[in-house]
């Protein structure tokens, strides 16, 4: 058995029939940039977010510096987020000539809430909520003292499309929610893609602007622009793709049942699904002292792995600029050490995992 950690031309193999009419029409119309499935595809969001308005964009990187811009964020500002992400929840801050703030995280990978405080100053203007791996950051903690300091709070959560933080959906906490399409989330185009939501018209009509060379009309820009559109294509795609998103949520979440079931957890930790809470598992995080010797020994048995993320974001030589340095973060540094990723996506059967369980489990009873 070989089982590799992504699998995207399974779901291509998966697609195909269905795909390639649906593509086809779509080059037809000679709509490329723009058109009726990138309407239709900001409608669509709309529900599963629980927003009253989208709009539809190239990146999910794109959507974070979009949103920052519009809430106002500029040079020598400060944005609070979590140093244990994806290095564009940092990088979209640094576009815009503001400064990165980290507070370290929580055993559940995504901020602590209670250490944002101490960090706020005068020149805070958001903060930046990663809902890592598909589980949501505490966000009744995080929004009370958004409101308290009055700062806005961003939602980063590109990883996190359809879950929920106390029964209400990612994307509709905050000012505005920020997702990735990329090929490697649970809701994917075949390229770059991204989009926003707010309940904020005027923000989607900013962002929405901004995103097209600023253009108000073809002859008329007020703010100079981006070019950081969802192409028709790739809409058409996501729209697919959009209807078996439940279906994609719900085998991951059995396959981390799975885990559940079978992974010893004696010298392991496992994820954990609080309560009121829905975890999507764009990642299943496990953690151990032994990583490294885990990945060879699973390596060996043909079972593919991978780390997010190995290096915290304010020790990347792009942020050294900051002054952070090793041991700013404690807990983020310990689960950079410890963070194992297992294959959990909707390609995988229930054989499977439960042949990288007992992979696991053998490991532990030889090492
Ligand atoms: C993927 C990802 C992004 C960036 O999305 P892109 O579409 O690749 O630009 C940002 N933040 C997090 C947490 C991500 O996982």
């Amino acid at each position: 058995m070989k089982i590799d950690y992504v699998n995207l031309k399974t779901q291509w193999l998966n697609e195909r029939k269905d795909l390639l009419p649906i593509i086809d029409k779509v080059l037809s119309t000679g709509e490329f940039v723009g058109g009726d499935e990138v309407n239709k595809f900001e409608k669509n969001i709309l529900k599963l977010t629980n927003s009253k308005y989208s709009v539809s964009l190239n990146s999910g990187t794109d959507a974070l510096t979009l949103a920052l811009y519009v809430l106002g964020v500029r040079k020598n500002d400060e944005v609070i987020t979590a140093p244990n992400s994806f290095i564009a929840s940092a990088s979209c801050i640094v576009h815009l000539g503001a400064k990165p703030v980290f507070v370290d995280v929580d055993k559940d990978l995504n901020i602590n809430p209670d250490l944002i405080e101490k960090k706020i100053t005068k020149k805070t203007k958001a903060i930046i909520a990663v809902h890592l791996t598909g589980k949501m950051a505490k966000m009744s903690k995080i929004i009370s003292i958004a409101k308290k300091y009055k700062i806005k709070v961003i939602e980063d959560a590109a990883q996190s499309i359809g879950s929920k933080f106390k029964k209400k959906l990612a994307g509709s906490y905050g000012e505005i929610g920020c997702f990735s399409a990329h090929p490697l989330k649970n809701l994917n185009a075949f390229g770059d893609s991204g989009y926003l939501v707010t309940n904020k018209k005027y923000l989607a009509d900013n962002i929405k602007k901004l995103s097209n060379h600023g253009m108000e009309n073809r002859n008329k820009v007020k703010y100079s622009g981006y070019v950081s559109r969802m192409d028709n294509l790739q809409a058409a795609i996501l729209n697919y793709h959009l209807k078996n998103l439940n279906k994609v949520i719900s085998i991951r979440r059995r396959n981390a049942k799975l885990y559940e079931k079978h992974l010893d957890t004696e010298n392991l930790e496992l994820p954990f699904e609080d309560q009121d809470a829905f975890d999507t598992y764009h990642t299943y995080v496990i953690k151990t002292k032994v990583r490294t010797k885990l990945i060879d020994y699973l390596k060996k048995r043909n079972i593919g792995t991978a780390i997010h993320y190995p290096v915290p974001i304010h020790l990347q030589p792009a942020f050294k600029k900051y002054g952070y340095k090793k041991g700013d973060f404690p807990i983020t540094e310990k689960l950079c050490r410890e963070i194992l990723t297992l294959p959990i996506n909707q390609y995988l059967s229930p054989e499977q995992i439960i042949y990288i369980s007992k992979s696991i489990n053998s490991f532990f009873k030889n090492i």
